[in-house]
């Protein structure tokens, strides 16, 4: 027993997904296919795919936004969570991993659940301001450029409304937060953004060591 939250060695690791991960066969084979690639550490761990899909159903979320798309994982699990009205806003700078994920889509048969805004996420998030969508999702997850985490954090604050909730990507950052020897550029702008977010008062919150670690935010 502990008072703290635990570590997860290999065989621990294994035996939670062992009673606990039901991934989706075209899932599965989504994270087969992304795995051969040589960014494929971009891509969420299941086991956090299953728990943000709960985080939606939890939440009763029908408008979601995603900042950071990669080859479709995230999306799939949030889309294939929702009722089928939802649907995801899904934000990806890069038209060849967004055609990659539209592929997997569409084979999960959530395609029509998610819409795509290829560009620079800050410009996608300021348009969609202009458009009027203050306050109209439900449920936000940043996972893109970690250097831009602070510019996403305060459009999503805008964009998600009061009681919803915003779920932010590598906050742990494979532990090198934690070691001052590490003083690279997206480390410290993720210490950054982890500190301003302790002590951002507009939202209730907690640190999950899920992943790479994981914030909620629920917007006060
Ligand atoms: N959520 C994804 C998944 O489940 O597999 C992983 C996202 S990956 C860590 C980050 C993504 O953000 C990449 O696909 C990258 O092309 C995209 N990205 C990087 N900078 C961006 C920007 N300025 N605007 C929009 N997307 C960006
Ligand atoms: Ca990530």
């Amino acid at each position: 027993m502990s008072r703290r939250s635990i570590g997860l060695d290999d065989a621990l690791h294994r035996y939670l997904l062992d009673v606990s991960l039901r991934e989706p066969d075209v899932m599965r084979r989504l994270r087969e296919e992304t795995a051969a690639r040589e960014d494929a550490n971009m891509q969420i761990a299941p086991e956090q795919g299953q728990f943000m899909a709960l985080l939606v159903r939890l939440g009763g979320a029908e408008r979601t936004l995603e900042i950071g798309t990669y080859t479709g994982y995230s999306a799939l699990a949030v889309a294939a969570a929702l009722p089928p009205h939802g649907r995801v806003t899904a934000c990806e700078i890069s038209a060849e991993f967004a055609e990659i994920a539209r592929r997997w889509w569409v084979e999960a048969g959530v395609a029509e659940k998610i819409d795509v805004r290829l560009g620079p996420a800050v410009e996608s998030l300021d348009r969609m301001l202009e458009e009027g969508l203050t306050g109209r999702f439900d449920f936000a997850f940043i996972d893109a450029d970690k250097k831009a985490y602070s510019e996403y954090w305060e459009r999503c604050l805008r964009l998600v409304r009061r009681g919803g909730l915003i779920v932010v990507d590598n906050v742990l950052w494979d532990g090198q937060v934690a070691d001052p020897a590490h003083t690279e550029d997206a480390t410290e702008a993720i210490r950054a953004f982890n500190a301003r977010v302790r002590d951002d008062d507009r939202v209730d919150l907690s640190l999950v060591p899920v992943g790479d670690g994981l914030t909620l935010a629920r917007v006060r």
